[in-house]
């Protein structure tokens, strides 16, 4: 007898992914071609308002690039479309008989140029001061064209010809162009989201600090998203200025046409490909109701404003992927969660667990060798004067008290915080500033917190770490197929197949160690760093991290590992280093090391020893052995 089928009910049929990728598909080439043929529309307000909606969505489309992908929320987007404008009518001013259409790719690339300069002068700011910097920016670009009054014919403006078509084309010419236009900003987003350069993006907007361990240039990418983000916008400004036959320096770089940019993308869905689009077709309708209804100025100002509030309490994802989530609810409402998966079967480990660190102590060139580092925050020195040695082919274990200054020892190897004073040497030569040069020399590190890419599947998260920099690398696929090979077989290595698909954010902690292990491999590195690999995960977790580690060590990976749990370190790491107040009280062989009394005064403490001699049946003399 076979299982009676579950039958496919209209519900199951309308939320089915199929008939809402036809739907959509259906419904935006229905866009694509009332939008393309609104000029048809008798009425001539419509035609203006669209017109302008599209240049909105134009700048939002842009926009997105930065704010949506790379997590840098700019209230500069308006002065692009200006600066664009600007070029254009300065150009025509000089060249009267030539088409101000001709300018646009010029007013483009100068919009790009201008951007690219201002995402190098804002590399090292984020969040609300990055904001402000943008705000600031509109502003100076505002004064100049006041102020250069040679060029720019200050306060007065330009006035650019009127069109030269037959009177017939009406605004047709203008339409079409700004529709071409849109098309190129979505297709150059949809192109860039498939890029290598886009999953950085989104890894910059998710966790900057943790992209640049995994070796990702995040100021070349800032300055790449914003020179891309300003090409368009500045293309639309030159068109947008001919339409109005008007340049002047209040209307062009206005702060309302920034906020509505910055609202047409949180309203559609930050980061989606159509979102901004669909957001700037709603605020433009609004813009022009406030203008004919409310009399425009302040009025404009509390209506955006208080939409911008209310956007951000009640939709803070925005429109699209408000509708995917609730899609998602729907669907998901009879279906079973992956809770109650396990780790994949792993092979019992081949690699002898005697065998293969060798226990003579350091025999090995030093691999990592740190010299006089020094850190304070405030009048704290978290790390005091602190030097030592990893040796190649090591596990080396870093012990100390909570707040001895691990993590920050940590911080400064890997370059995700700057030292006060000292040096680190890798393979003999000194390293350089950057956390992503340092993940291009072959360290790797996890983190105490794991620092997964949350938004991202398990396997995207794979896939990110880079190996070296380069231009070309930047237009690759996000996920090639050599990659994804090797990443599916780290996978499989830490038993986290399973959950290749799966959002890291829905791992346990445990699993997200594993994959963050996973995330560091793929970068190939020669030194491993892991931060309390062991914290806070289960007993067979524990057992399958250090067999990984022994594996890994076994075919040359050096380790450098903070750990808290002694039988972890002691069976597994050779030598230790012992940090108490910042600074390296002790260092050797565990067999030393666990007997030392200055560290079990800093660190293990008189039980530690008490417990392990009742386990060895040994005699209580410490206390006098002590000092
Ligand atoms: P450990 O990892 O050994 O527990 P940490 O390196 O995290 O120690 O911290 C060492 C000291 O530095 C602590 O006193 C901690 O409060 C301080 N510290 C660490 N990071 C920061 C920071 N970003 N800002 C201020 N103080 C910090
Ligand atoms: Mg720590």
């Amino acid at each position: 007898m076979s299982s009676p089928a579950t039958p496919v009910t209209l519900r199951d049929r309308l939320l089915s992914e199929r008939t809402w990728k036809i739907g959509s598909r259906v419904l935006l080439v229905v866009a694509a071609v009332v939008l393309l043929l609104f000029p048809l529309s008798p009425s001539a307000s419509a035609q203006n308002t669209i017109i302008l909606a599209l240049v909105l969505a134009i700048g939002a489309s842009g926009l997105n690039i930065i704010t949506g992908y790379a997590g840098y929320l700019s209230l500069s987007q308006g002065a692009f479309l200006g600066i664009g404008a600007y070029i254009t009518a300065v150009l025509t001013r000089v060249a009267p008989d030539v088409s101000p259409f001709v300018w646009m790719p010029l007013s483009g690339i100068g919009a790009a140029l201008i951007a690219m300069l201002l995402a190098l002068v804002t590399y090292r700011s984020r969040g609300p001061s990055f904001v402000i910097i943008t705000i600031a920016f509109l502003f100076l670009v505002q004064f100049v064209a006041i102020e250069w009054t040679e060029v720019t014919n200050g306060s007065a403006g330009i006035t650019l010809p009127l069109p030269d078509w037959p009177r017939e084309l009406r605004n047709w010419p203008f339409h079409l162009v700004l529709c071409v236009l849109l098309a190129l900003s979505v297709l150059m987003s949809w192109a860039i989201r498939r890029t290598k350069f886009g999953t950085g993006l989104i890894a910059i907007r998710e966790d900057e600090g943790k992209a640049g361990t995994i070796g990702i240039n995040a100021p070349i990418y800032k300055v790449l998203a914003f020179g891309l983000s300003a090409v368009f916008v500045g293309m639309a400004g030159s068109v947008y200025g001919y339409y109005l036959s008007f340049v002047d320096p209040i209307g062009m770089f206005s702060i309302i046409i920034c906020v509505q940019m910055v609202l047409a993308v949180i309203l559609g869905g930050r980061g989606t490909l159509f979102g901004p689009v669909l957001g700037a077709f709603l605020i433009e309708p609004l813009n022009a109701l406030a203008n004919n209804s409310f009399g425009g100025g302040n009025a404009r100002l509390v209506l955006f404003g208080g939409l911008l509030v209310l956007l951000v309490v009640l939709l803070p994802q925005g429109i699209i992927p408000g509708i995917r989530r609730l899609l998602e609810k729907a669907r998901s409402r009879d279906a079973v969660g992956l809770s109650g998966a396990r780790l994949d079967p792993r092979p019992a480990v081949v690699v002898d667990r005697t065998a293969v660190a060798p226990r003579s102590s350091e025999p090995a060139r030093p691999l990592l060798e740190v010299r006089g580092l020094h850190k304070s925050f405030g009048g704290n020195h978290a790390v005091d004067d602190c030097s030592f040695t990893v040796p190649e082919g090591s596990i080396t274990a870093l012990i100390g008290p909570n707040g001895s200054g691990k993590t920050t020892v940590f911080n400064l190897i890997s370059g995700t915080m700057a030292a006060d004073a000292g040096t680190v040497l890798f393979d003999g030569t000194e390293l350089s500033r950057n956390s992503w040069s340092r993940a291009h020399r072959g360290i790797g590190r996890t983190f105490q917190i794991t620092r997964l890419f949350r938004e991202m599947t398990v396997l995207e998260n794979l896939v990110a770490p880079l190996r070296d920099f380069s231009f070309r690398q930047l237009g690759l696929g996000a996920v090639s197929g050599t990659e994804a090979a090797k990443a599916e077989e780290l996978l499989a290595f830490v038993g986290m197949s399973a959950y290749r698909d799966a959002p890291a954010s829905s791992l346990s902690y445990g699993q997200q160690k594993l994959v963050e292990l996973a995330q560091v491999l793929m970068l190939d590195p020669k030194l491993i760093m892991l931060d309390e690999p062991a914290g806070g995960i289960n007993p067979t977790l524990i057992a399958r991290m250090g067999d990984l580690i022994r594996e890994l060590n076994a075919e040359g990976t050096t380790f450098l590992l903070v750990e808290h749990n002694m039988p972890f370190v002691l069976e597994l790491c050779d030598p230790i280093r012992v940090l108490a107040k910042g600074r390296v009280i002790a260092e050797g062989p565990p067999e030393l090391i666990q007997k030392d009394p200055v560290v079990l005064d800093a660190y293990l403490g008189d039980d530690y020893l008490l417990d392990q001699q009742s386990k060895t049946g040994g005699v209580a003399v410490v206390k006098g052995a002590r000092r």
